[in-house]
């Protein structure tokens, strides 16, 4: 039994944690951009990148009434973390009280890996366990590390898909031992012309270098959460595929390589738009076939592209962002369970949220 290292108690508890983030219905929001990026999103609707700037947004995002129906648990980016609402209340604690699980990004970002060619790895392993104990003790109860994988001709290669997998192996680790489930995220960006078929065969290959990685460190999969790309064709193939196709690929390549003991898998919605991610979940869902761990959410832009054009900084538009939100959130609880309908239009629900070579 090589993950009963872990004691009983702590396997239990990390166990309880992830089964509650994959609530039938609900799903997980990503708010863990970092400044920079968090910046982009706010120069794009003209405000200003300051910390109370980011602090209003965030509490906007929180204090959504009825948020917790359908997010179960939120990322946070390590400012706020630890800051706080208008009543001075720790946004951890807001969330708390929704009995919304706080999650915490602990990664330090993508650095390029000389040997490969134009791809990278993620960097943050020095001081994690402190880390990760410190964001336990002060409320934070799982965890998230992006690694990226790109697809062209020569690519991923075989030292990236190695590094890749065995970054996120120690990450789980430290996490597991300090009672944070870790989300183990191998993005495989959407980027380049490839077609669905290329997509699933390369998702395959990530996947199963991550879950070797995995077993040979004794991480307990049934205290872990995956967060994967769907499978879908490159952003600049010309060949069109239906949500069903997707469908399909992304399930085949998840029934060929993610073990039953793993709990959930919350998608990242990668660059598609708000629709597109609701309705390929959706169809996920619906797809006949084994699906021995629930398949929902764990999205950043597809939750938040109309929710921040709606409230374009203003004070007067708290409201309308926080309906969108509302709109987003219960699309995608209603995908999660194979229940959209489709069509729940916002102010930016069929817009591309594409960014060439994305960071978070
Ligand atoms: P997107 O849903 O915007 O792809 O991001 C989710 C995330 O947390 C990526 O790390």
């Amino acid at each position: 039994m090589p993950a009963e290292y872990l004691p009983l108690e702590k396997r239990k508890e990390l166990a309880s944690i992830a089964k509650r983030i994959v609530t039938p219905g609900k799903g997980i929001l990503a708010a863990d951009e970092s400044t920079g990026t968090m910046g982009k999103r706010l120069a794009a609707i003209n405000v200003e990148n300051n910390e109370d700037n980011r602090r209003q947004y965030r509490q906007l995002l929180f204090s959504t009434e009825g948020v917790e129906n359908n997010i179960s648990g939120v990322i946070l980016y390590h400012e706020t973390f630890y800051q706080k609402d208008d009543s001075g209340k720790r946004f951890v604690d807001v969330l708390k009280e929704k009995g919304i699980i706080a999650g915490i990004k602990v990664d330090l970002g993508v650095v390029p890996l000389a040997a490969a060619n134009g791809e990278g790895t993620t960097q943050g392993l020095d001081g994690l366990s402190e880390r990760c104990a410190e964001y336990k003790k002060n409320g934070a109860d799982f965890a998230k590390w992006r690694c990226v994988l790109k697809i062209s001709d020569t690519t991923p290669s075989v030292i990236a898909m190695k590094e890749n997998a065995s970054v996120l192996a120690r990450y789980a680790s430290i996490c597991q031992q300090n009672g944070l489930v870790p989300i183990v995220e191998p993005e495989v960006l959407p980027d380049g012309t490839h077609d669905l078929a290329r997509a699933q065969e390369v998702t395959e290959q990530v996947l199963s270098f991550q879950y070797k990685a995995l077993m040979e460190h004794h991480i307990f999969l049934e205290g872990t959460l995956l967060k994967p790309n769907m499978v879908t064709a490159g952003h600049s193939c010309t060949t069109k595929f239906t949500a069903h196709d997707n469908a399909y690929a992304t399930v085949k390549a998840l029934q060929r390589t993610v073990p039953a003991a793993v709990p959930g898998i919350t998608f990242l919605s990668g660059g598609q738009s708000e629709e597109d991610a609701s309705i390929n979940l959706d169809a996920i869902n619906k797809f006949e076939g084994k699906k021995p761990w629930a398949l929902t959410f764990s999205y950043g832009r597809a939750l938040q592209a109309s929710v921040l054009k709606a409230w374009a900084g203003k004070k007067e538009n708290i409201k309308a962002g926080q309906a969108e939100l509302q709109k987003r959130a219960k699309a995608n609880g209603d995908a999660s369970i194979g229940k959209y309908a489709g069509g729940v239009a916002g102010a930016a629900t069929g817009e591309s949220l594409y960014v060439a070579n994305h960071s978070y």
